[in-house]
């Protein structure tokens, strides 16, 4: 499959008081492939809607190389700029904060058909819009109203509509379902599954916890500290999942069969993340890892492929595998 997004040694460092410094994306690299969805995950405060929003050109000062189809982001000019700012799209997590409120919600929709002169006429931009609303199972009646008269589930059809009216290749979904209800999750997720398979869209996929991205991703890359910690085909990495982080975030995913639920074995985290500013050398996990062997606390593990697109970043399964 054909590279959409390459990602090489990306870093984004924010700059605190007291010279001490947020590494919010620290060498970070993946590529994302055509038609995929690509998983980012890890607890809140480890870099992955940084991560996500400077790949996709949201901040400056980043260091690393980011290509869309081949090119440097940072050096897209004229109609390539244009042709980027059209396919690559955002969905937020919280979409009313990211829709304006006193837009109807036809307008919020038709903003990017206006910005890139998208409809023929009138006509056409109120029949794109009314299709749009149709596809996200809303109805064109809705268009009217505004954002405030909408449940958190609708905002985020509206946002899904207002991101595919600019015909996208590819949608950085920030954390799109985290805040809805149990059972909208499942809903909106289908949907956007569905429209990737229909509209053939890549998505890089930000959730909290496993559970959330195993059924939507292709691949899952696992974040811990601005690091990417593991990265894995979706299925075998919930199958065999080898970081003890990702070992331990798993064996937190609730099993509907209680049988076997009882009987496994849960890998408890100790403390909190710790905080991300001045990170300790070495691995960042060291302090709730119970694995921690002395060269952890001195050299920082390799994200090192383990077997065909298993990667890891951790000395004990370098050590154990022999790589
Ligand atoms: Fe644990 Fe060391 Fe592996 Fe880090 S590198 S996860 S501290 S064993």
């Amino acid at each position: 499959s054909s590279i959409i997004f390459e990602v090489k040694n990306l870093k984004k460092f924010f700059s605190l008081e007291h010279k001490s410094v947020l590494k919010a994306v620290d060498d970070v690299s993946f590529t994302i492939n055509k038609g995929e969805t690509l998983g980012l995950v890890g607890e809140s405060g480890c870099g992955k809607t940084t991560c996500g929003r400077t790949v996709i050109g949201m901040y400056d000062r980043t260091e690393g190389e980011i290509l869309y189809k081949g090119k440097d982001i940072r050096r897209l000019k004229g109609k390539d700029r244009k042709a980027y700012n059209k396919e690559v799209q955002i969905i937020f997590q919280d979409p009313y904060a990211s829709l304006n409120p006193r837009m109807t919600v036809a307008d919020i929709i038709a903003e990017g058909i206006d910005i890139h002169g998208l409809a023929k006429d009138a006509d056409d931009r109120r029949n794109r819009v009314n299709h749009l609303l149709e596809l996200v199972g809303l109805d064109k009646e809705h268009g009217n109203r505004f954002i405030h008269e909408f449940s958190g589930g609708q905002r985020q059809r509206i946002g899904i509509a207002r991101a595919l009216a600019v015909e996208p290749k590819f949608i950085l979904c920030d954390e799109p379902i985290s805040a809805l209800d149990v059972s909208i999750q499942a809903q909106v997720a289908n949907l956007l599954i569905k429209f990737q398979k229909e509209l053939g869209l890549t998505y890089l996929f930000i959730a909290h916890d496993l559970a959330m991205v195993k059924h939507i991703s292709d691949r899952v890359a696992v974040m811990y500290l601005g690091a990417i910690v593991e990265l894995d085909e979706s299925e075998d990495l919930y199958k065999n999942p080898l970081h003890p982080y990702t070992k331990a975030l798993m064996s937190a995913i609730p099993i509907a069969d209680p049988k076997i639920e009882r009987e496994r074995q849960r890998i408890m985290l100790e403390g909190d993340v710790p905080s991300p500013i001045d990170t300790p050398v070495g691995c960042k996990f060291q302090g709730r890892c119970k694995q921690c062997m002395e060269r952890c606390r001195t050299e920082t593990p390799m994200l090192k492929e383990v077997s065909k697109g298993h990667l890891v970043a951790c000395h004990l399964i370098e050590e154990e595998i022999n790589i």
